[in-house]
């Protein structure tokens, strides 16, 4: 990948790919950058970067963008309409899908729909929209049909991980090819503030509280949900279609210094995990510069200080979401983009201080047994069970609030 369009531009994973392609001055042009609201950081980075064109969510931000960036030749387009010209109408031949939540999934899939290589970050691509994303590969590409998952080992690869979890998995099997004897995928979680906290505990949490994440630095929302094992509920699932393993054969594990990523148990009995700093442009950096390795911004690792590596299994009675994840992924089709739905409507009101930690997972769970998937639905499907998740969901809140 040579020409670059960063998706998510101003958000966590868009400001360190920014750092990566900093420091190799000349190996990447900037085509294209998409951003939510934050103009300032936005037209600092055009200011840099030099892309051909940038999305906003809406025309406000393109009207105050335009008017600082003219006479830059800089093209600004606004709106869903916008993000997904960007992504597939923009020469440069790798996006990477750094938009969090659902609003990442249209531009995804038109970069894919496209033939761009996309560096997926954007979990709800595979999680709401997995059977979608899935059926689109295999039609544009008929040799993925023979490979287990969405995330092969082939130079010409159109879908590579970010998440760093789902990239220690890619490269723990790099190298094994297509006859692979994967015996088990165990993900790694560092388990969040919380861990070995007792449910009553839990029930008093702020959400200041569940914003210090021990280990990584991540955006709100996704820090929230590594502290309710969410995050890995969603990570279970999307393993599942980036490696084609079956829900019986994905593991989770705690690891509280988040120094390994994850591993590859073989059926040797052989396990290969991946190391490193808990520093996302590691993953982001391999993803770009895929097959090869790259000198890298991030620390490199020194064991000895580490000084010790522990593994513990996951509490599934005080942290049910990760029950959850399998749950949803097993019942398939619109499932997971219901589970997604309602757990983000229920993060939300978290967030706002309106609904008790615990009460998350207890909603996104009686959502997700309310909901009958269809199999292999359609994007229109899943935006329409997503659509319906959050209304159920902010029902059900409601309902809650009035007996407390
Ligand atoms: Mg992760």
């Amino acid at each position: 990948m040579r020409d670059l369009i960063v998706l998510g531009s101003t958000g966590s994973i868009g400001r360190q790919t920014l750092d990566v392609v900093r420091s190799h001055p000349g190996r990447w042009r900037i085509q294209g950058l998409a951003a939510g609201g934050d103009v300032d950081r936005l037209e600092a980075q055009v200011r840099e970067f030099r892309p051909r064109r940038v999305a906003v969510a809406d025309e406000a931000a393109a009207g105050e963008l335009r008017g600082r960036l003219s006479g830059e030749g800089t093209e600004v387009l606004a709106g869903t309409a916008g993000l997904v010209e960007l992504a597939a109408g923009t020469p440069g031949d790798g996006v990477v899908s750094g938009i969090a939540g659902v609003a990442g999934l249209a531009p995804t899939l038109a970069a894919l729909r496209a033939g761009k290589r996309v560096a997926l970050a954007n979990k709800e691509s595979l999680v709401a929209a997995g059977p979608v994303v899935r059926r689109e590969l295999r039609a544009r590409y008929p040799w993925l049909a023979e490979a287990p998952g969405l995330a092969v080992h082939r130079a010409d690869a159109p879908l590579l991980p970010v998440d760093s979890e789902h990239s220690a998995i890619f490269q723990c099997l790099a190298g094994e090819g297509a006859s692979r004897q994967v015996a088990r995928l165990i993900l790694t979680a560092s388990g969040g503030p919380f861990r070995g906290w007792s449910r009553q505990r839990l029930a008093g949490v702020t959400a200041e509280q569940a914003l210090r994440h021990p280990t990584w630095r991540m955006g709100a929302r996704i820090t929230v949900e590594s502290a309710l094992l969410m995050n890995k509920a969603l990570e279970v699932i999307e393993a599942h279609f980036l490696f084609g393993v079956g829900y019986d054969q994905i593991d989770v594990v705690i690891h509280p210094q988040s120094i390994v990523h994850s591993l590859v148990a073989f059926v040797d009995g052989s396990v290969l995990g991946q190391l490193g700093a808990a520093d996302m442009r590691l993953p982001i950096q391999y993803a770009l510069t895929y097959p090869e390795r790259w000198p890298s911004p991030a620390p490199g690792l020194d064991l000895a200080e580490v000084g010790r590596l522990e593994f513990e299994p996951p509490d599934r009675e005080t942290f049910p979401s990760l029950e959850l994840g399998y749950r949803a992924g097993r019942a398939g089709g619109t499932a997971p983009a219901v589970l997604n739905a309602a757990k983000e409507e229920a993060v939300e009101r978290f967030l706002q201080g309106r609904l008790p930690f615990p009460a998350v997972a207890e909603v996104a769970g009686e959502v997700l047994a309310e909901h009958r998937p269809l199999a292999e639905p359609t994007l229109e499907e899943v935006l329409e069970a997503d659509r319906w998740a959050r209304e159920r969901a902010r029902s059900r809140m409601e309902a809650m609030a009035a007996t407390w």
